[in-house]
């Protein structure tokens, strides 16, 4: 079976950076990351990540505890810049050519996020991971990923996350809980499914992306993916529960 994306945009989270630590980045999960994405890159896929920066710091959280919301935010953001450092040292470590570009202008550390440039990185073959967000106060990541997927015309989302797809309650308290194989947009946003927040499914659903929601802790996963296995579930196609 042949390769069925071209160019994909991975949205990582911090959480999935932190393994099974509290806090922080787990080196060796970063690395199985890097591993996996490896194989994709060796197959010519081409591939931009924006990671996130829950493991480090939450907007929403630091402005629960008093701190001014966008000050909050702009440390959010800038943590995220940590993780696409930590992902990029991991990468280059394994030979795979990659550029960090950041919303907020850290010129010492990255390039400064400029479209065309991330395109024509894509195109030589070097993962471009996002780092900073937007940008902008008061986003996710996830927003960030759903706006730079269409940006560079990814023609898909891969949604990591440590489980193995999106179900109609949580299996962990739910054993009865049922695992859909594929979504529609306005399925996820009617029941508020947490799949990706609210505006970044409404930004793949106006430009028609795609996300395919699955377990990254497994060996072999983002190449599933990217060859249209089903590893998880699919958001943008119709309803079908397993
Ligand atoms: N953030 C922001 N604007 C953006 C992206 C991120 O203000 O465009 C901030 C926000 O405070 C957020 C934090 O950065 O809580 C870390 O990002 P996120 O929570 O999306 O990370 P993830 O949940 O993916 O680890």
């Amino acid at each position: 079976m042949g390769r069925v994306y071209q160019r994909v945009l991975l949205k990582l989270s911090g959480e999935a950076l932190m393994g099974e630590l509290a806090y922080g980045i787990d080196p060796m999960v970063v690395q199985q990351i890097a591993q996996q994405v490896a194989e994709v890159i060796g197959d010519g896929t081409e591939l931009a990540i924006v990671v996130g920066g829950g493991n480090i710091f939450r907007g929403v959280k630091g402005s629960a505890s008093g701190m001014d919301r966008a000050t909050a935010d702009y440390i959010g953001m800038i943590a995220t810049v940590m993780n696409a450092m930590t992902l990029q040292d991991s990468l280059e470590r394994m030979g795979i050519p990659t550029r960090v570009q950041t919303a907020i202008a850290m010129q010492e550390v990255a390039e400064p996020y400029i479209r065309r440039r991330a395109i024509r990185h894509l195109e030589k073959k070097r993962v471009v991971i996002f780092g900073a967000g937007s940008g902008n106060p008061f986003f996710t990541t996830d927003t960030t990923a759903a706006l730079r997927a269409a940006e560079i015309n990814a023609e898909v989302i891969f949604k990591a996350t440590k489980v193995d797809g999106v179900y109609d309650s949580d299996p962990h308290v739910n054993p009865d809980a049922k695992r859909y194989e594929s979504l529609t947009y306005g399925h996820v946003l009617t029941n508020e499914l947490r799949v990706m927040d609210s505006t970044a499914i409404a930004l793949c659903k106006e430009n028609d992306i795609p996300i395919v929601v699955f377990d990254i802790s497994v060996p072999g996963n983002i190449r599933r993916a990217v060859m249209g296995e089903k590893v998880g579930t699919t958001v943008g196609g119709f309803c079908e529960i397993t």
